[in-house]
């Protein structure tokens, strides 16, 4: 019974990732506002740094205890013990990026209850890190690299060079594009990013009514 009533709401699970400032956060509170859930990859890492005991303890096994003061993470030691090192950022990510894995499992398991046509996951690095694998459709944001460094330099307050080491842990965009299912270009109005939106959101209701029996 209870298989019947699944098959009767398949649930398709999309990803949307983009270059750092293409407007990605902008664009899933779109799809927020049309009623799917979006997991914020990049938040709940950050949120499991701090709240998942067998990350935390791998964490300090392989970084030294100190980078928990009073059970709080100390982002910036952290941040410098793998600065310039690839090796031990490789590793940093091969702990955490498995967590965030199980965690968005467990998460998208919870969000078939709501019986939604479709859910999305938002991450900077779902193509770098190869978990774009798992869903069903991926959604790329893009912007020209100017627009984007003077958006983000506007949001965060942060000078060209900050933002231009982040851009160098990231593949080119167009990279990205070619595993693309819809490419959402920001380089216009809210309003034109917004009816983007809606066309992907009316083709992903159209795909996941293709699968319903
Ligand atoms: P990050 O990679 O840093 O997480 P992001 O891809 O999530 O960034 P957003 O935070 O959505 O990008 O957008 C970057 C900034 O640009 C935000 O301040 C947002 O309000 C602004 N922005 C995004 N799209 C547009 C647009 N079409 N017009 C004007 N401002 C925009």
């Amino acid at each position: 019974m209870k298989r019947k009533a699944q098959a009767q709401h398949p649930m398709l699970k999309a990803g949307i990732t983009g270059g750092i400032g293409s407007g990605k956060t902008t664009v899933c509170k779109m799809f927020e506002k049309l009623g799917m859930p979006v997991y914020y990859a990049d938040d709940q890492a950050k949120y499991l740094m701090q709240h998942e005991h067998f990350l935390i303890d791998q964490l300090k096994k392989n970084f030294g205890e100190d980078v928990y003061a009073n059970g709080k993470l100390d982002r910036k030691l952290l941040a410098g013990k793998v600065f310039n090192d690839p090796a031990r950022l490789a590793l940093l990510n091969s702990l955490v990026h498995p967590a965030v894995f199980r965690d968005t499992e467990r998460w998208m398991e919870e969000q078939k209850e709501k019986k939604v046509p479709y859910v999305l996951k938002e991450a900077a690095l779902l193509v770098e890190t190869g978990s774009y694998k798992a869903l069903d459709k991926l959604i790329v944001v893009t912007a020209p690299l100017d627009t984007r460094v003077q958006r983000v330099s506007e949001r965060d307050k942060t000078n060209e060079e900050e933002i231009m080491a982040r851009v160098k842990n990231q593949l080119p965009e167009e990279e990205k594009v070619k595993l693309a299912d819809f490419v959402i270009t920001n380089t216009g109005s809210l309003e034109e990013l917004e009816q983007q939106v809606l066309k992907i959101h009316e083709q992903m209701i159209e795909e996941n009514s293709k699968l319903a029996v």
